[in-house]
């Protein structure tokens, strides 16, 4: 029997971090939350302290840690209140730490999962943001460090799943031929171009099959998470574009598949639940109960499979141009998808603008070498200036 694990959770008040919560207060025997961290929103993040009593919460600043100390001090609990990007550093790699749940939204997610790898701990990824920017960096970070990396993504905890488990010959020695990335297609799949130029912000969060934060509820009604996905998947399994094939499949219910060149395909499934990839990646290479249902076959009654059509979603076209040219092109594309999503969402422009601004800011940015972690910053913060700049335009 294994002992307690101290587990650090980033975005601890997100949908991920929640459900995190939620499958770790299922084994309080296996499992302890050593540190939660949130961004601004303080109160789920003290009732998170509450319940799980962990060593260290972080918040964003000083503001939110005052008002925090105060309520945790009222209440007589002892944990510890650090902020900023520095703290969430330390505790990812604090040596009592074991696992590092990296769940905070966006390229924010960048650099306390970098330190994650960098400290060697169980590294439980579900920010794509980080291998989209910095794969190859972190990647190496990695394996430099003997850190272990635990796809969080639906899709690819079920590549992972049902890959051989020594992939370091590569795919082909390994008898893959490809890896068959499903998507649900989001809420507007059977839409025109016409009609996805109305969409409003409250169609595309209204997310048919997955319960998520809203910027990836939006890439995902884009396809642009596809696309992230994609990336994603390139660095995790090291697979070429050609061998990653999306496959529409609205019931979510196969996460992903992997073929092999004996004309084997095999899938991993399940409801549409993260507590599952949470859970496997938490106890891996064992298995524990995730508190997820079981899945009833006869309710679902039928799988559908569609080719994704990249003229009315040109985001997954994007992506899979970005990761052609690689580079800097990968973490522009993430930095002004990030922008769009955000102006999208803040009624500054509409739907159909999201491809629009990010084909444009690749366009007119240099391409360069990703070499290190300061060039990608840098490329990242151009993107978002170019991106603005096109939003406000757009706006005027
Ligand atoms: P969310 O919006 O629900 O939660 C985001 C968390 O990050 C919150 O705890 C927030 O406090 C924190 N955060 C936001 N900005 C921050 C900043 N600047 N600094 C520090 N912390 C910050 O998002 P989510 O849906 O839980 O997704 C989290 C990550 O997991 C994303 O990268 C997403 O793509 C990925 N992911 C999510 C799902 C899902 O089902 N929700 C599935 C696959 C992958
Ligand atoms: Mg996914």
């Amino acid at each position: 029997m294994s002992s307690l694990k101290n587990i650090t959770i980033l975005g601890s008040t997100g949908t991920i971090g929640v459900n995190t919560l939620d499958v770790i207060a299922r084994h309080p025997q296996r499992y302890r939350a050593y540190a939660l961290t949130a961004h601004t929103r303080i109160e789920p993040l003290l009732e998170q302290c509450r319940h799980f009593n962990p060593v260290y919460a972080v918040v964003g600043d000083e503001a939110a840690a005052e008002t925090l100390v105060r309520q945790l001090k009222n209440e007589n609990l002892e944990t510890q209140v650090l902020c900023g990007a520095e703290a969430l550093e330390k505790v990812v790699s604090l040596p009592e730490v074991d696992a590092v749940m990296a769940a905070i939204v966006g390229a924010a997610g960048l650099r306390p999962a970098l330190a994650a790898a960098r400290a060697g701990k169980r590294v439980l990824l579900a920010n794509k943001e980080t291998l989209v920017m910095s794969g190859k960096l972190f990647m190496d970070a990695v394996r430099q460090n003997g850190a272990t990396l635990l796809p969080i993504d639906s899709e690819h905890n079920a590549i992972f799943q049902v890959m051989p488990h020594d992939i370091g010959r590569g795919l082909e020695q390994s008898g893959v031929s490809k890896i068959l990335l499903t998507a649900s297609g989001g809420p507007f799949r059977k839409c025109t171009t016409e009609e996805l130029a109305r969409v409003t912000p409250a169609q595309a969060l209204n997310h048919p099959n997955w319960v998520m934060g809203p910027k990836i509820t939006i890439d995902s009604a884009t396809l642009m998470n596809k696309g992230l996905e994609v990336i994603e998947a390139h660095w995790l399994f090291d697979a070429t574009p050609e061998q990653i094939e999306v496959v529409i499949h609205p019931q979510s219910v196969i996460h992903s598949m992997v073929e092999y060149i004996d004309g084997s395909v095999l899938a991993q499934l399940g409801n549409p639940d993260m507590r599952t990839p949470i859970a496997y990646a938490l106890a891996w290479p064992e298995r524990i109960p995730s508190g997820v249902e079981s899945l009833d076959l006869f309710k679902v009654a039928r799988l559908d499979f569609e080719v994704p059509d990249m003229h009315r979603f040109p985001c997954l076209r994007l992506a899979f141009e970005a990761l052609r040219r690689g580079g800097t092109a990968p973490a522009i594309l993430n930095a002004a998808n990030e922008i769009a999503v955000q102006a999208f969402l803040g009624n500054r422009i509409g739907f159909t603008d999201i491809p629009r601004l990010i084909e444009e800011t690749l366009s007119v940015m240099a391409i360069a070498e990703a070499a290190n972690l300061e060039d990608l910053v840098a490329a990242d913060q151009a993107a978002r200036r170019k991106a603005e700049s096109w939003v406000e335009a757009k706006a005027a």
